[in-house]
């Protein structure tokens, strides 16, 4: 139950996945920019004002593109944070509050750095 109960092997798996689910997130990071750096290109070939764009669609597009690009990038964060717990045996414990976030939340998600609680209080 405690969180250094860890085995061996269940901190390789679990790194396993915090290394799979980072790259993951980084290719969708790289997309996103990608798609971005296209959308802004392609803006920029027709100068944007309202009657381009008089639904605002591209400056809707680009506000979406910047919070899912700051969503991926806040990922990152927290995946490397799960990732330097694990590997100095702090893994499982919320850093908030030094309770064990707990298996039942670390199953659905590895790289949570923090319990339900605490979590939910910001
Ligand atoms: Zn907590």
């Amino acid at each position: 139950m405690a969180a250094e109960a860890l085995s061996d092997a269940e901190r390789r798996v679990l790194q396993e996945q915090l290394v799979d689910e980072r790259q993951h997130v980084e290719r969708r990071l790289a997309a996103l920019v990608q798609s971005f750096d296209d959308l802004v290109a392609a803006a920029d070939l027709e100068p944007p004002d309202d009657e381009h764009d008089p639904d605002g669609t591209t400056a809707y597009e680009r506000a979406q593109f910047a919070s899912m690009a700051e969503a991926s990038r806040l990922r990152l964060t927290q995946i490397d944070r799960a990732l330097a717990q694990l590997a100095d045996g702090r893994y499982g414990t919320c850093e908030t509050c030094g309770q064990p976030i707990g298996e039942e939340r670390l199953a659905i998600l590895p790289s949570a750095t923090r319990c339900v609680t605490c979590a939910a209080g910001n």
